[in-house]
């Protein structure tokens, strides 16, 4: 491709990004402000609306959370030499209050995990919160996710996989696409990030999915980008 059509693509990407961003923090922002003012000119209704203003509020967070994260350049990325094990220990304590709460058994499995890589631990982290979280999300009560961790030779793997409803190949294509979600409360941009980040980690990721089977997230990282 040109130099031209590439800038011209990016632009666009850009400006449709934009109007996807504006368009989802219009809508929490404008049920907050309706629920406000009904609870202005009715001060015995404000207890009921709390709540959903708490949450269109926390979605609003949410959304620009995700977008800050896409529009980090990769110059900022900070390497450090980590024990792979401290990383992905502490994602996993991290989301067991997540999987309990939901009834789901969050298993892993680490190989060769006492090895050292260099990364910047808090990519990394998001990498593996965000994939362990669509999958938590993913299955029923009673539910499995299984994190499989191993540094081998130059390459630290995770693959992250759960026994939830699995995709169809029309889901797996929209994928990471921005906004694409399934759920009541996504923001439909995890994906997006978490690709970005891999990306800019010189890594690469990939889904296998079956419906009715699960689906499998694999991540492979160079151990030293
Ligand atoms: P969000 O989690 O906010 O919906 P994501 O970009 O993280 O946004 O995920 C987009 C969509 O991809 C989800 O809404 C869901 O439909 C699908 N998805 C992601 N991971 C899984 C999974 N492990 N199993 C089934 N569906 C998934
Ligand atoms: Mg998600």
């Amino acid at each position: 491709m040109n130099k031209l059509k590439e800038k011209s693509q990016q632009l666009s990407t850009i400006t449709q990004m934009s109007a996807g961003i504006a368009h989802e923090i219009k809508n929490p922002l404008t049920a907050i402000k309706g629920f406000l003012q009904i609870g202005a000119a009715n001060p015995e209704l404000r207890d009921n609306y709390q709540e959903i203003i708490l949450d269109e509020v926390n979605r609003i967070e949410a959304i620009v959370q995700d977008f800050m994260m896409l529009s980090k350049p990769k110059s900022s990325i900070q390497m450090e030499e980590v024990e792979a094990d401290e990383v992905l220990s502490y994602v996993l304590r991290l989301l067991e209050p997540e999987a309990q709460d939901k009834n789901v058994f969050l298993r892993s499995e680490k190989m060769h995990l006492e090895e050292t890589i260099l990364t910047e631990p808090k990519r990394l982290n998001q990498i593996l919160i965000n994939l362990v979280k669509n999958a938590i999300d993913a299955v029923d009560d009673g539910g499995e996710v299984m994190v499989h961790s191993e540094v081998l030779r130059n390459e630290l793997t995770l693959s992250v996989s759960d026994n939830g409803p699995g995709l169809t190949a029309q889901e797996l294509a929209k994928i990471g696409e921005p906004f694409f979600t399934t759920k009541e409360k996504g923001t439909g941009l995890g994906v997006m990030v978490t690709k970005k980040i891999v990306a800019d980690l010189n890594g690469t990721i990939s889904y296998k999915s079956k419906k009715g089977e699960g689906t499998t997230v694999t991540v492979k990282l160079p151990r030293q980008p």
